[in-house]
């Protein structure tokens, strides 16, 4: 790991202000693909709790999938790039990429904690993953180090995972964000795309180029893309 490495992208080039982010949001998937289900929790999220940024966060190894692995992270991390396409206020980071494997977000959370002490990290997550969220590794310490802001989703019980997670874990801090259910899944989207079948504007064009392309269609992974930043201004002060 390169202690001195900034573990994001620019969005864009151009930062729109030079004041310091202090909250960050934080947003962990597979992203195998991202879609607009994930656009449009992240940008709603981002209005409604005041985040100064959203930090997309791809696992390289998440726990909880087998099937997906180190090996796709580039190409999972280009296709988060490309939906994010020019807004400033987020950035996708390769930090899940630079830990130990698998990827456990208290471990993240350890790590962004030191790296960036006085930033406050909220997360987003989807009710099927508060569902689960009991039974993550280290649950009661990742409550401590951030609050939880969750997107309902069509299939999953907001009431009850909310009940449970608080039965489980008495010091959540949890916010849901009040939008519109969107059905959409990666996993949706992967039938279709496999079937060749159009999947209606659900993966923009530009992350749609990105997914035919295939894990081994780009650039390999080498630490970081051309837009990496490294050793610049920290936006932990
Ligand atoms: P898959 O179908 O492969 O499991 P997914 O669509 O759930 O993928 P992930 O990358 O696993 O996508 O999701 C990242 C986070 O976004 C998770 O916390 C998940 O709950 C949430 N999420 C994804 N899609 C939605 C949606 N349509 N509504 C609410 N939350 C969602």
């Amino acid at each position: 790991m390169r202690d001195e490495a900034v573990w994001y992208t620019e969005a864009n080039d151009e930062r729109t202000s030079e004041a310091a982010p202090r909250r960050i949001l934080l947003f962990g998937g597979t992203f195998d693909p991202p879609h607009v289900g994930h656009l449009t929790m992240a940008q709603i999220a981002y209005e409604q709790v005041g985040a100064d940024e959203v930090w997309w966060m791809p696992a390289a190894k998440p726990p909880h999938k087998a099937e997906i692995d180190t090996d796709t992270f580039a190409w999972r991390f280009r296709m988060v790039e490309a939906l994010i396409g020019s807004r400033r206020h987020m950035r996708v980071t390769d930090v899940e990429n630079r830990l130990p494997k698998p990827s456990y977000t208290v471990d993240t959370l350890r790590a962004l904690i030191a790296r960036y002490p006085c930033v406050e990290f909220l997360f987003l997550l989807g009710a099927d993953s508060l569902q689960h969220l009991p039974e993550w590794h280290g649950a009661e310490e990742l409550c401590e180090m951030v609050r939880f802001v969750v997107a309902r989703r069509p299939g999953y019980d907001f009431d009850t995972a909310a009940a449970r997670a608080r039965a489980r874990l008495p010091h959540i801090r949890m916010d849901v964000i009040d939008m519109p259910m969107l059905d959409v899944s990666s996993t949706w989207v992967r039938d279709r795309l496999d079937r060749q079948l159009d999947v209606c504007g659900l993966v923009p064009d530009p992350v749609l180029a990105i997914w035919r392309q295939g894990p081994e269609g780009g650039r390999g992974w080498s630490g970081g893309t051309s837009s990496m930043i490294f050793g610049s201004a920290s936006p932990s002060h």
